[in-house]
């Protein structure tokens, strides 16, 4: 008759139970586990709103001088093909 048998069902987790500094090794995963969900959200986030700041600062464009058509800066409107300076802008300035 030990103390140990009447826990012999939970022998599995015990390792959870051991205390490593302040708190226990299971709290310490449950933490670990937080951070990583929290970073990786917010770094989704991050990436998301960085996107859509590059997508802001852009416009649909159509080269007058070769005809090429697509996305320019708003700041430096000029055709990657020939170097033009695009004036038009397909949807109109904004
Ligand atoms: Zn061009």
């Amino acid at each position: 008759m030990t103390a140990g048998a009447a826990r012999g069902g939970m022998h599995d987790m015990d390792f959870l139970n051991q205390s490593v500094g302040p708190l226990t090794l299971g709290q310490w995963i449950g933490a670990l586990v937080a951070f990583l969900v929290i970073s990786s959200a917010l770094s989704a986030m991050k990436r998301k709103s960085e996107q859509k700041e590059a997508a802001a600062n852009t416009s649909e464009a159509r080269c007058l001088g070769c005809g090429w058509q697509g996305r320019v800066s708003r700041y430096h409107r000029t055709c990657p093909k020939c170097g033009n300076s695009i004036t038009r802008l397909a949807r109109g300035e904004s």
